[in-house]
């Protein structure tokens, strides 16, 4: 696939989870709550995690920002549901480090994710994408010190 083609594609995915996020949904019973806001776009997002024996049941993700935040709390509400806090905090660290131009590990799946590689040649964008995956790995932290509610800021 020539490399305009693959901009093509990851620009659909991006539009397609901008346009119908996903994860907009009432979880009920929230364990753990994380708000993030990245200053530099305006992005806000907040995560809600339903866990059980460590394993994410459901999650909503609630949020206004520009169409790279959203598709990525999007593409988060598909992915880490199913998994433990563990996995997702694995998943949220691999793609920090693509973002930063890393290679992920071949066995990762990463699903949509792999499409917002293409914003890496916006790096005022990247902030955006990574915003709610860094509210993850807030929500993580407070989830393992037994805290319910967090809240994060892009540097
Ligand atoms: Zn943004």
């Amino acid at each position: 696939m020539s490399m305009d083609a693959l901009d093509q594609l990851y620009r659909e995915v991006i539009l397609d989870h901008h346009r119908h996020p996903r994860g907009r949904h009432d979880i009920g019973r929230v364990d753990v709550e994380a708000s993030g806001l990245n200053p530099s776009c305006g992005d806000e997002v907040t995560l809600q995690l339903q866990v059980e024996n460590d394993r994410i049941t459901d999650v909503a993700v609630i949020g206004r920002g520009c169409a790279v935040s959203t598709a990525s709390g999007s593409i988060l509400a598909e992915l880490v549901k199913g998994h433990t806090v563990e996995e997702a905090r694995q998943i949220a660290e691999i793609f920090k480090r693509m973002m930063h131009g890393e290679d992920p590990p071949a066995e990762a799946d990463l699903g949509d994710l792999e499409a917002l590689t293409g914003v890496r040649q916006f790096p005022v964008r990247i902030k955006c994408a990574l915003l709610p995956w860094v509210t993850l790995l807030d929500a993580a932290v407070a989830r393992a010190e037994g805290r319910t509610e967090t809240t994060v800021t892009t540097e």
